[in-house]
């Protein structure tokens, strides 16, 4: 099987535990020749989102794959979820007053 569809299949399998995949492609950049792999997946708006997955197998050992999003909706770092920024986050807001008013004490 060649290098590139090894990666494809992982790449699906990676995509698959986000959502459902819609297309799954892989691209080689630079002469560092580091793949990297696109997916369009359908993720459901209450989902999470995951910061990445670890992958690998006994032999290769463990390699974190870091995710990238593109084209989401407003979305929130701090908690991961569609629909609101930080800016507009509940558990962040929360977090802010629990450390001001710790401070005043
Ligand atoms: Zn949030």
């Amino acid at each position: 099987m060649p290098e590139h569809c090894k990666i494809t299949t992982l790449g699906r399998k990676i995509a698959a535990r986000v959502g459902k995949i819609m297309e799954c492609n892989v691209f080689s950049t630079g002469p560092g020749r580091k793949n990297f792999l696109k997916a369009s997946v359908m993720i459901k708006i209450e989902d999470l989102l995951k910061e990445g997955l670890n992958i690998g197998s006994k032999r290769d050992g463990l390699t974190k794959v870091e995710f990238k999003y593109e084209r989401l909706p407003t979305f929130c770092y701090f908690c991961g979820r569609i629909r609101h920024d930080v800016a507009n986050c509940e558990i962040a807001e929360v977090e802010e007053e629990h450390i001001s008013s710790s401070k005043k004490v």
